[in-house]
């Protein structure tokens, strides 16, 4: 139905949507303000960072809300990012073009916005770089907001983006019906190949299953924002090897310098080891990868070959993941144990085993 569109969707998927920590370099790096302590966001991606050495700044400032300078300030570098891209430089500062001109360009920047790598925006982000556009129109005193009738052709265009974004997956709203796997379908995941490592795609299943349960990964985003290096093999006190998910990769621009762990995994030989968390991600990390796949800054998730006659140990492609196919993993294992209303199910419809732990000042 979307076929013309996976490209976007890849593209998509090489970056991952962005909101606040894209906010947080802004602040830190280009506002030079002291926001390092904000929380970690797995929504995170890197957007340039614009001097603002300018009047604009000053129009996303909100006295009553942080959060809302920050909404303010990342739609203005979109906007200019936007702008720079399309060689419209002179319109770079919003707040000086007329209604008129300033719907046209609307109507061509909500279909063609884009990050930085050429990924699409959440819809969710979407709606927020509009309220922020429209925040900074209203503190410079234009006299119009861009969601008003004179603003009517733009809007048409943001509703057609924010559909194709909806139906693809990427609306960004959380979703609502959450429903759980029962042991007897986990049992019959496993009885009948669809876990386990007897194919590529099984183990990736597996993989997906296990990384919800124990690394604590409940959405989408955190799943397709993992890299290789962000699930380091280390060993505990008492010399165990385990596998920690520290989001070393995604967290090296930040100033802690604290190692945290989001999740464990240790061997786990009570059934077995053909059921062996540690046993079976290292079999995907190690025995089964691509070797050039395995720089910690490679996707984590790559597409599963079909067929693994004469293809020696490399069961998966040297090609991330797609976006759908990530999404569609849970939905699918449902389907094959013969459950209702399979789109329900997500990561966390596993039963949840996972606990959270702490800073690792023990490791190196
Ligand atoms: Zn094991």
């Amino acid at each position: 139905m979307l076929g013309s569109d996976e490209n976007w969707i890849l593209r998509w998927f090489m970056a991952a949507p962005a909101t606040l920590m894209v906010l947080l370099c802004v602040l830190r790096t280009g506002f030079g303000a002291s926001s390092a302590e904000h929380s970690y966001s797995t929504k995170l991606n890197k957007f340039p960072v614009f001097n603002f050495d300018d009047d604009l700044k000053y129009l996303c400032i909100s006295a009553v809300s942080p959060n809302t300078t920050k909404a303010t300030l990342y739609a203005l570098n979109v906007w200019r990012y936007w702008c720079m891209t399309k060689g419209l430089r002179d319109y770079m500062d919003i707040t000086k073009i007329p209604a008129v001109k300033l719907n046209e360009l609307l109507e061509d920047f909500y279909i063609t916005v884009k990050k930085t790598d050429g990924s699409d925006f959440l819809a969710t982000s979407l709606h927020t770089i509009r309220r922020g556009l429209d925040r900074i129109l209203k503190n410079a005193g234009v006299g119009f907001s861009i969601s008003s009738s004179t603003f009517n052709s733009s809007t048409k265009k943001l509703k057609e983006k924010l559909r194709v974004l909806s139906k693809a997956g990427m609306s960004g709203a959380r979703s609502r019906n959450v429903v759980y796997f029962s042991f007897s379908d986990e049992e019959e995941m496993w009885r009948t190949g669809c876990l386990g490592d007897s194919s590529p795609e099984a183990l990736l299943s597996t993989v997906v299953k296990y990384n919800s349960q124990y690394l604590n990964m409940r959405t989408l985003q955190e799943h397709a924002d993992l890299m290789f290096g962000d699930i380091e093999l280390l060993k505990d006190s008492q010399n165990r090897p385990f596998f920690a998910r520290t989001d070393r990769v995604k967290r090296e621009n930040r100033v802690s310098a604290n190692k945290v762990c989001y999740g464990q995994i240790y061997h786990e030989h009570s059934k077995g080891h053909k059921l062996c968390p540690y046993c079976l991600l290292y079999k995907y990390m190690y025995v089964h990868r691509p070797p050039s796949q395995m720089e910690a800054k490679s996707p984590f998730y790559l597409t599963a070959r079909k067929e693994v006659s004469g293809m020696g140990n490399v069961w998966y492609e040297e090609q991330r993941m797609g976006l759908r196919s990530l999404r569609g993993v849970v939905p699918k294992l449902a389907k094959k144990v013969k459950l209702e209303r399979c789109e329900n199910f997500t990561f966390v419809s596993f039963t949840q085993a996972s606990r959270k732990c702490g800073p690792l000042n023990s490791f190196q």
